[in-house]
């Protein structure tokens, strides 16, 4: 893995969040970009080599709602670059962890993502992103 890539962030609302953050981060949020998959909006801020990304659910049902209402807002996960997605999603498996998707699957700010499920991570959500190349 090359880097921490971004930090995922789950909010109530990105409106009142994301001034809160550009006043955190001293950095205007340079994108914000709707996930249909994921039913999520998200918010992108850069933050020296990494990124920080605010998740806000568009769903009742969707998967930040149901965390923010588990845990409450806070980190949701953690994603680091690869450059093989595919290789490394290999090696992981066969070191014994759990992938959330058998295949790459298309994710925010252009990027193919896989998720490691929790349980096999000391409860840290942990994703993998790797530059699209079309
Ligand atoms: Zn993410």
């Amino acid at each position: 893995m090359l880097k921490v890539e971004h930090i995922g962030i789950a909010v109530n609302n990105l409106a009142q969040s994301m001034p809160l953050f550009e006043k955190l981060l001293n950095t205007p949020c340079y994108k914000t970009e709707a996930v249909e998959s994921e039913k999520v909006t998200t918010a992108f801020f850069r933050q020296g080599d990494t990124k920080i990304e605010l998740l806000e659910s568009t769903d009742p049902q969707g998967v930040i709602a149901r965390f923010i209402e588990k845990k409450g807002e806070g980190i949701h996960h953690i994603a680091f670059e690869v450059t093989d997605i595919e290789a490394e999603m290999k090696r992981l498996q066969a070191e014994g962890f759990t992938l959330l998707n058998d295949t790459p699957k298309p994710g925010a700010d252009n990027k193919l993502v896989c998720f490691l499920h929790p349980k096999g991570t000391n409860g840290v959500l942990v994703e993998l992103c790797m530059e699209r190349k079309e």
